[in-house]
């Protein structure tokens, strides 16, 4: 089937929504950042050989999922990645004096984001390119660069063509393009995954992992490149491609994955996991019915468990965590530290899409669902997008939720650490 019928088909239902207007309140729906086009990569094989009973299996897929990452494909997201930023103009659209300063200063602070959620394992080097390369035809030229692999493809194409003289591609793993905010033409931000044999030559290596942005970046700011670079490490959209007003329903802002300008962006336990960032010696892998307590370490810290994962079989886990406020999350009303339980699942892939089908379904399920302790209660004074589960946590001892046949109550608070009892049934 035609991959790419797939990727555009999915993107029409997010674009609508996508059109940007300067500034918008902190209280609007965000703009939908785009499902990426990386299903137009490779369709990975069905894997069912897990090292970790807690481990998920994954059918045959293009798109990114909660399973174990085929890093024939994505990339590894450890030890030392090199990123080169290019800023490319237009004949039709060039930058106002300080833009290209005022991009860097803006993606400067994304790789410390990296080393901070990775625990160290993760070194994102980002080499700004120093001046503005040139690509001799209008931006228009490019619409449709976020509707399908091969028009993106072609972008990437002119940009590193452009910048072929100054830049020696062989020393990055992945290119990021940046256009002037003239050139209306670009309005969000897509990740690029081709398969080996698909990418773009360059000084003799194959470049296979890239992100195109838009204007979309004026909006969410610096962490859209995390959340773009989430996307080539096989990490999947956890909003919803529906575009409505709920499209963040699933997890809030608990994840950068999910809502990028979320109070507590840090990645899931589970993300942090499938990276490889945590062993398997800090999950609490549960196979098995009956009740056994677990402390956990806060997420946002070095050292420790990490999670509890109960593998309630087939596709599915619930996982339990300890989301105390780390450097990378925002201290406000709309951070409620605690125990954070969610649903993973591979039955779905990235944004919602369904397995073998060709537009994503409407309404969920999800990849990961946080499980709220308070259903029906919002924030108020939260963000559209984040209120429904600010107060999801656990936070006094006590307090207890109930999902799949899991139970997990607060049973002590030492220190940062939070201890669990896990009841599966
Ligand atoms: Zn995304």
């Amino acid at each position: 089937m035609s991959l790419s019928v797939r990727v555009r088909t999915a993107v029409a239902v997010v674009v609508a929504g996508v059109l940007l207007v300067p500034a918008p309140p902190a209280t609007a729906a965000p703009p939908a950042e785009g499902p990426p086009t990386a299903g137009s990569a490779a369709t990975e094989p069905a894997r069912s050989t897990l090292v970790s009973p807690c481990q998920l299996p994954t059918p045959v897929t293009g798109w990114q999922h909660e399973g174990p990452t085929n890093y024939a494909t994505w990339l590894p997201p450890s030890g030392t990645v090199r990123g080169i930023v290019l800023f490319v103009d237009f004949t039709d659209a060039a930058p106002v004096s300080g833009e290209r300063a005022g991009r860097t200063t803006m993606f400067g602070a994304a790789p410390n984001f990296f080393t901070q959620s990775s625990y160290g394992a993760l070194n994102l080097q980002l080499t700004f390119d120093t001046a503005w390369r040139h690509i001799p035809q209008p931006h228009t030229a490019f619409a449709g660069y976020n509707t399908s692999f091969s028009a993106q493809r072609s972008y990437l194409a002119a940009a590193v063509a452009a910048a072929n003289s100054a830049i020696d591609f062989s020393l990055y793993q992945i290119v990021y393009v940046v256009p002037p905010k003239s050139a209306g033409t670009f309005t969000n931000s897509p990740a690029w995954v081709a398969a080996p044999g698909g990418g773009v030559t360059a000084d003799g290596v194959e470049l296979r992992h890239a992100v195109t942005f838009g204007q979309d970046v004026d909006y969410w700011g610096y962490k859209i490149l995390n959340h773009e670079t989430g996307h080539l490490f096989g990490l999947p959209d956890l909003y919803s491609y529906n575009n409505s007003d709920s499209i963040h329903r699933a997890v809030g802002g608990w994840d950068v994955m999910g809502l990028i300008s979320g109070a507590s962006p840090d990645l899931f336990a589970w993300h942090k996991w499938k990276a490889g960032w945590l062993a398997d010696s800090q999950i609490d892998c549960r196979t098995t019915t009956g009740s056994a307590p677990a402390t956990l370490t806060p997420l946002g810290t070095t050292g420790g468990t990490k999670a509890v994962v109960v593998h309630t079989g087939g596709n599915t886990a619930v996982v339990v965590e300890n989301r105390q406020v780390s450097t990378l999350d925002v201290a406000s009303g709309c951070f409620q530290a605690g125990v954070l339980v969610y649903r993973v699942t591979t039955s779905v892939f990235s944004g919602g899409a369904s397995p073998g089908g060709n537009v994503p379904p409407i309404g969920g399920p999800f990849p990961v669902e946080v499980v709220d302790r308070t259903p029906g209660s919002d924030v108020a004074s939260c963000s559209t997008a984040e209120k429904a589960l600010v107060n999801a946590t656990l936070t006094a001892i006590g307090h207890t939720v109930t999902y799949g046949g899991v139970t997990v109550e607060l049973t002590a608070t030492p220190g940062n650490d939070r201890t669990v009892s896990v009841t599966v049934v």
